[in-house]
């Protein structure tokens, strides 16, 4: 490598680091930059209204002319979800296998960008030439089918980033992974490795997904009436468990709940999905069969409370009704922050008198994780021996944890870095170092907006839900300045209008006075009345309640 003139690598995270969700991995290597997925994240409750969040794409959008394009490792929401919404702002070919991008065109075409977004399929055998970068794969286990693991020759040397992924050695539909294709790479010298850490706290090893479906067809065998399973709609392998299932015990499958009916179209018209001929009925058909006939696979196994399960257990479901005997299985794990919603759910299952199999995964056994485990990692990093490692797709302590079983398998500790999305690790010559930064941040997405509310808009909404509003709306005489009409007050989410009617009165005679002694003053400029009106409107309703609502006075003139 004698006479290399300052070409650089340069990798960073403006999503997935330090976090769960909207994954977004950069590679750049000199002009040239390829993206790595392009995912969304569910706001938490302090974020009222948003409906998503997507990574900031700023820098890319500085550098456009440098993007060759789009490369999603597969199908699951924190990797395709901000598709939609970035693509909007930052056209750019998207590399995917067969199914993802099945699942994608469905996204684009609701957005009104099918037909101007160049999709490219690939396979694990595929290469890519993006300028000096060689783009080939290899195939994981993951708790969808078609993932994929990447793998970029740059002049500098190969960087691998994994995908998510797990060591499944009995795989549902012959999925293997490319545990050789793996080891090949890892001999010829890995340069760097991105490696996800969602499992990088848990000992061990992640069971295979066909263990699962050893516990289905247990339970599917002992119920005597419907059957309700629950389950991810993306998780085609599991999906594949219960039409197997189903299949054996001589049931028919009804199918609940919109991204389950997506889902299974999907992949069973591309062929990742095998349904014996009949098996499927439509929800209406289900009360016209025996109860021990039938099958329904259902959303909402995370207690989503619009979902087709939590309409079921409620009994509010059009079609279904869930009767005294019935068997209802949860196949998942409540992930933090779902665990009340699933638990709401189960209570009312049991009114329903039915029996519920439900908990987490490992206990009932009618759940594993499609990500792997600590063995598992320190398995992926022993067959790529990479020299530096960047633990990714992980909340601090799991990007932690990572980087002690990485140095527990040979990576010298200072060749670790554990990264804040944004912060850039630039490689030149073999060395690596993080000292520059890309912008990076929350994008939130609310209705059709993309980015544009922020936190002034925010703070408001908070501001509003706690307190509520009060309009005071007063007309003024064009001629003298005199109140016309009003104060009128409206409140809203601040007190019960009919029980507070001393309370408005006052607030109503203390605007009076504060217009009327500002006019007075001479003083009649709007702006200045009604930050006179705020000031002692506010005072007064606080002192009276202990509440401080916004205060919105409207003025106008006739
Ligand atoms: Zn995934
Ligand atoms: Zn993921």
């Amino acid at each position: 490598m004698g006479n290399k003139t300052n070409s650089k690598l340069s990798i960073f995270a403006l999503g997935g680091v330090n976090e769960i969700g909207k994954n977004m991995y950069v590679l750049q290597y000199d002009d040239n930059i390829v993206v790595i997925d392009c995912g969304s994240k569910f706001p938490d409750e302090s974020l009222l209204g948003i409906d998503l969040i997507i990574p900031d794409i700023s820098y890319l959008l500085e550098n456009k002319d440098k993007v060759h394009g789009l490369i999603i490792t597969h199908g699951h929401e924190d990797h395709i979800g901000g598709v939609p919404y970035i693509l909007k702002q930052l056209n750019m070919p998207i590399f995917a296998t067969r199914l993802t991008l099945g699942l994608i065109e469905g996204k684009l075409k609701e957005a009104g960008l099918l037909a101007d977004t160049k999709l490219i399929q690939m396979s694990s055998d595929s290469t890519i030439k993006f300028g000096p970068i060689t783009t080939s794969f290899f195939k994981t286990n993951h708790s969808i089918p078609d993932c994929l693991g990447v793998v970029f020759d740059t002049p500098e040397g190969k960087v691998v980033h994994t995908g998510d992924f797990k060591f499944d050695l009995t795989p549902v539909n012959e999925q293997y992974a490319d545990i050789h294709k793996m080891a090949d790479i890892g001999k010829n010298g890995v340069l760097a490795l991105l490696s996800e850490s969602t499992n990088a706290e848990r000992p061990g090893f992640t069971p295979s997904e066909r263990i699962v479906g050893e516990h289905i067809e247990e339970a599917f065998t002992k119920a005597k009436q419907k059957i309700f399973i629950s389950t991810f709609a993306s998780n085609v392998h599991r999906l594949q468990q219960v039409i197997d299932a189903a299949h054996i015990t001589g049931r028919k499958l009804a199918l609940l709940g919109r991204s389950m009916v997506n889902v299974v179209k999907i992949a069973y018209d591309l062929g990742y999905l095998h349904i014996p001929d009949g098996m499927l009925i439509e929800a209406d058909e289900v009360s016209q069969l025996d109860p021990d006939k039938v099958v329904i696979l259902c959303t909402g196994s995370q207690g989503e409370p619009m979902a087709a399960l939590s309409r079921l257990a409620s009994s509010t479901h059009r079609q279904i009704e869930i009767m005294a005997g019935d068997t209802v299985i949860l196949s998942s794990t409540p992930i933090p922050g779902n665990e009340r919603n699933v638990a709401r759910i189960v209570d009312n299952l049991f009114r329903l008198r039915a029996k519920v199999i439900y908990g987490s995964g490992t206990v009932t056994g009618m759940h594993v994780s499609g990500h792997a485990s600590q063995e598992e990692l320190k398995l992926m990093l022993t067959l790529m021996k990479p020299k530096y490692f960047i633990p990714i797709h992980g909340e601090y302590r799991m990007l932690h944890q990572h980087s002690l079983l990485a140095e527990s398998v040979g990576v010298e500790p200072e060749n670790i870095f554990i990264l804040n999305n944004g912060d850039i690790v630039d490689i030149e010559n073999s060395v690596a170092r993080q000292t520059r930064k890309a912008p990076a941040g929350n994008t939130l997405v609310d209705g059709w907006g993309i980015g544009d509310v922020g936190n002034i808009v925010l703070r408001d909404r908070k501001h509003l839900s706690e307190d509520g509003i009060m309009v005071i709306v007063i007309t003024l005489s064009k001629i003298d300045g005199k109140i016309l009409s009003g104060p009128d007050l409206i409140t809203r989410g601040f007190v019960y209008v009919r029980e507070s009617e001393g309370l408005l009165d006052k607030a109503n005679q203390l605007v009076t006075e504060t217009i009327n002694k500002l006019q007075a003053e001479n003083i009649n400029q709007w702006s200045s009345m009604k930050i006179s009106v705020k000031a002692v409107l506010g005072k007064f309703l606080y002192e009276s309640t202990g509440r401080r609502p916004v205060i919105l006075p409207i003025i106008m003139e006739i």
